[in-house]
């Protein structure tokens, strides 16, 4: 557990075996929920919402993910990136783990505020800031925020003078899902003149920070921009400014991408930034920590028959005994009632591809068996996945197969849903953004921490 992380016992071996046995409890703990849940609806009468998509949430995952990153990167704090997923009970845990805030907006410091955390543990880490947030966080002693630009050092001199300053530097984020640098970070053409101004206005910058870009894929990335960073200390120092911290952003996935990527970062951070120059590491994790925690299950509410690329008419059509519409090698429509426009925004603004797995069909419930994961097989029947709105791109998946015939009032789920889905759900077509969260928690540490 964490205490034999921070006393350094906890080798890699003890680490993996345990790690094994809360990912088995986990799909347990995670199945039974969802279970429950969809067996409790009595679809010929239920009411409207009642059959409406929710989440299982596993915060012992999140707490797993914690000890990960304290393997892999122990010197490096993390702030959690809210905007990710503000979910308050992930919100909790994180604090009680002792993980920093990284901020963006007033509401988001509000949330984390409310919960009692210290103002010495938020980043503002937006670097175009609005006037009245930064008077906001003056009053409430949030001193930490990035920049990048003059203006923002202007504004930053008038409402804020005693702000601790990050300079956001640009990084090479080609690789990653998504590019954040297109619209923020400085040059190092330009640091040199902004850390000039800086001191002219009588600024006090503390550290450098920056982003590789969300869903980073290429860890010379990070190598690139310690190596930018570490110049910008130098520039830094030449002025008077002996900074203390270095954030270096998120960017990791909760994949099996992760070790090695932290590995090129520790080993960056080691050379460039050695443990004896006493400088504060700290990070900005979004989605490492909130993907892989939430799994979502969608009703089916409606179907369409195609058979040779067109939909089919009922007197085409063969009923077998059950009322399932039987037509060979017909494909499938299904509609389901969650969409691009609510939890799956994630298509469009984090460009994934969710992938369906079946919970429920022909009334039987089948979390995580052989039979609703064989989707690849050939002779399996196809289906495209469609949101409930009107619009035509709400369209969740192209082509999959399973064996079972899906029909109205089955259940689909889809893990990995909580990095960036029910943060930019919208509304539109009347659909609610509000859904169910069904909290389970299978690592005993964890609940400990949530005093459960
Ligand atoms: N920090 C900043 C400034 C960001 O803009 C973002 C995402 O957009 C994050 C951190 C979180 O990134 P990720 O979820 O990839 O870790």
């Amino acid at each position: 557990n964490l205490n034999n992380i921070k006393n350094g016992s906890l080798k890699q071996d003890d680490y993996l075996r345990g790690l094994a046995n809360g990912k088995l409890v986990a799909k347990q703990m995670i199945g039974d929920a969802l279970r429950q849940r969809v067996e409790s609806i009595d679809y010929e009468f239920c009411e409207p919402g009642d059959e409406d998509t929710f989440f299982v949430a596993d915060l012992g995952e999140v707490y797993r993910q914690h000890l990960r990153w304290k393997l892999n990167l122990p010197r490096v704090k993390p702030f959690y990136a809210v905007k990710c997923n503000p979910d308050d009970r992930l919100l909790q845990l994180l604090a009680a783990l002792g993980t920093g805030f990284d901020c963006a907006s007033k509401a988001e410091i509000e949330q984390v505020l409310r919960m009692g955390v210290d103002p010495s543990r938020i980043i503002y880490a937006q670097p175009c800031k609005t006037n009245s947030y930064v008077r906001y966080v003056a009053q409430q002693g949030v001193r930490q925020m990035t920049f990048d630009n003059a203006d923002e050092l202007r504004k930053i001199a008038r409402l804020y003078p005693d702000a601790e300053l990050f300079l956001r530097i640009l990084t090479d984020d080609s690789s990653s899902l998504c590019r954040l640098s297109l619209k923020f970070g400085a040059s190092l053409d330009s640091t040199d003149g902004l850390l000039g101004l800086a001191r002219q206005l009588g600024l006090n910058v503390v550290g450098v920070s920056f982003h590789v870009g969300s869903g980073a894929s290429d860890p010379t990335a990070f190598l690139k921009a310690v190596q930018d960073a570490h110049i910008v200390f130098q520039q830094a120092a030449a002025y008077g400014y002996n900074l203390k911290t270095l954030d270096v952003g998120g960017g990791f996935c909760s994949d099996e991408t992760f070790e090695p990527m932290a590995g090129v970062l520790r080993a960056a951070l080691d050379e460039y930034f050695p443990a004896h120059t006493g400088v504060n590491l700290i990070a900005e994790p979004g989605r490492y920590y909130a993907s892989s925690a939430f799994t979502l299950a969608c009703n089916i509410i409606a179907r369409r028959t195609i058979q040779d690329g067109s939909a089919v008419s009922v007197s085409d059509s063969s009923m077998s005994d059950d009322g399932s519409v039987n037509n060979g090698d017909a494909s499938y429509m299904v509609y389901v009632n969650d969409g691009l426009y609510g939890n799956f925004s994630s298509i469009m603004f984090d460009h994934q591809h969710p992938v369906a797995k079946i919970l429920r069909a022909g009334g039987r419930t089948m979390y995580n068996s052989v039979s609703a994961l064989e989707s690849s097989a050939e002779d399996a029947i196809e289906y495209s996945i469609w949101g409930p709105t009107c619009d035509g791109i709400d369209r969740i998946t192209e082509s999959i197969r399973f064996r079972e015939i899906l029909d109205v009032g089955d259940w689909l789920y889809f893990e990995d849903m909580g990095a960036y889905t029910k943060c930019s759900a919208t509304t539109f077509n009347g659909f609610s953004n509000e859904h169910d969260v069904i909290y389970v928690c299978s690592e005993p540490g964890a609940m400990a921490l949530l005093g459960l």
